[in-house]
């Protein structure tokens, strides 16, 4: 690492906020997680910009800035769809609800304000002009180390904000850093504050975790140090179960095997988490095989997947596709018939196809340290299948049958109501059977069969 900073590093944007601003008189640097991926070699994601402008000021000099904190001297000025935050210098202050600072205090002292961030690798700013690196807390250092640590007394930063000890975690992962020691020592007796952060940054962090190439470096963190205890007690039933033959790792490991491997969105990862979250209170022993079952541990984990999303405040559609996800991630694919495969289409839903294409993969590499491609063939026969059955275009819900409600009342003579609804979905489990049935003439004929036998005209 040369000691100056490369500044052709930090886009054109960048540069023009700290022109604009020495323009009218004030300083600025660049800071926080862009300078921090910068100096480690990774494009950054993101670029702020510290500066001794006052709120007042920045809004003049900004005018199109969305004010996005101003009571914390914070706007962010947006250039061809890129987001910038530009932010007063501050000074370090009490945070009495351990989630706010009481009062913001700004500064004119780079230094100061780079003392009340979080870690040192993120604690380090660079004059614009000089590309002078501006490092008291040893972040360079740390950053070549791998190493997270917090600026000044751990203990005291994790017990101001409890989110700190959130983002160690996250960023032990995302970085692939190791947490220095006495920084790992200080979460175990901060919880309290870290208990009071709400359940929705809980969850963004723990979807910006799953950005990372091993979010279970994040895990281990949280298990370790009793974070995960306080947000998902529920995974912690997994450490140390033994399973079956089947599988190489404990319950908790195998879980955060398969969410590793599942690379992809971050609710799908979430998923990968917690498919197996049944499983502990579905275990019993089998004295036919010697051996483990979890009988039913999809459906139990399902119910137990609900809640917490409910509790990490999930959006409807994350939580359902999470619970979703779970509830039928276990397939056993041995030749099905084309029907099964078509009851499978169905009870799964369409649009959760490919996420469980990808959990299946995940979940079955997640089984052991390695596993060989003969161990992937199931999976690949049945999306086979799924992918022959679906291009064969035949009926696989109601909306896709040869005739319809008005169609069964008309001809039928029947009167409008559920018991139509009833009917059609006993002409999709005919069809689903056998779809060369599904055409107006077969169907009536077998609705008529229905109505007969039941006596419902
Ligand atoms: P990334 O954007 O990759 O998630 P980042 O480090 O840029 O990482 P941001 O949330 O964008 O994180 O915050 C920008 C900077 O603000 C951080 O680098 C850090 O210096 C400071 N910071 C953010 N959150 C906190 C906090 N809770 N306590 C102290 N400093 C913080
Ligand atoms: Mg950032």
């Amino acid at each position: 690492m040369n000691d100056a900073f490369d500044l052709r590093l930090a886009p054109a944007a960048v540069h023009g906020i700290v022109a604009r601003l020495r323009e009218l008189g004030f300083r600025s640097w660049l800071v926080g997680g862009g300078v921090r991926d910068a100096l480690r070699g990774v494009p950054p994601a993101d670029w702020d910009v510290a500066t001794d402008a006052r709120p007042d000021d920045l809004l003049r000099a900004f005018p199109k800035a969305v004010p996005t904190g101003l009571q914390h001297g914070t706007v962010t000025v947006v250039d061809a769809g890129a987001h910038y935050e530009v932010t007063t210098l501050r000074g370090e202050s009490a945070y009495s609800d351990g989630r706010h600072p009481d009062a913001v205090r700004f500064v004119d002292d780079i230094t100061a304000d780079l003392a009340r961030r979080d870690f040192t690798v993120n604690a380090l700013a660079v004059d614009p002009s000089t590309g002078a690196v501006i490092d008291p807390f040893g972040g360079k250092s740390d950053l070549q180390a791998r190493l997270l640590r917090a600026v000044g007394a751990p203990r005291e930063r994790f017990a101001e904000d409890g989110l700190r000890v959130l983002r160690a975690a996250r960023f032990v992962a995302t970085l692939e850093f190791e947490l220095d020691p006495a920084t790992a020592a200080a979460i175990a007796p901060t919880l309290d504050t870290f208990r009071k952060v709400s359940p929705e940054r809980v969850r963004d962090e723990w979807l910006k975790t799953m950005k990372a190439r091993s979010p279970s470096r994040a895990f281990e963190v949280m298990r370790a140090t009793g974070m995960l205890a306080v947000t998902c007690p529920e995974i912690l039933e997994g450490v140390g179960m033994a399973q079956n033959r089947w599988h190489a790792f404990d319950v908790w490991r195998h879980g955060m095997a398969c969410m590793d491997r599942c690379a992809g969105d971050p609710v799908l990862r979430v998923a990968a988490l917690l498919h197996d979250v049944g499983k502990p209170r579905t275990r019993a022993f089998s004295a036919k095989t010697k051996d483990w079952t979890f009988y039913d541990h999809d459906k139990v984990g399902a119910a137990m997947a609900e809640p917490i999303c409910e509790r990490l405040r999930f959006s409807t559609d994350e939580r359902r596709r999470i619970v979703d996800l779970v509830r039928h991630h276990l397939f056993h694919y041995d030749g099905w018939t084309d029907a099964a495969v078509r009851r499978w289409i169905r009870r799964v839903g369409r649009d959760r196809i490919e996420d469980l294409w990808t959990l299946n993969e995940a979940d079955v590499r997640g089984k052991a340290a390695a596993v060989d491609d003969a161990d992937m063939s199931p999976l690949r026969r049945m999306k086979e299948h799924v992918a022959r059955v679906l291009a064969a275009g035949d009926a696989l819900s109601v909306r896709d049958l040869a005739v319809d409600g008005s169609d069964l009342m008309r001809e039928l003579g029947l009167p409008p109501g559920k018991g139509i609804g009833v009917l059609l979905g006993e002409l999709l489990e005919r069809v689903t059977e056998e779809p060369a049935s599904n055409e107006p003439a077969a169907l009536l004929a077998m609705a008529r069969q229905i109505v007969a036998a039941r006596g419902m005209a």
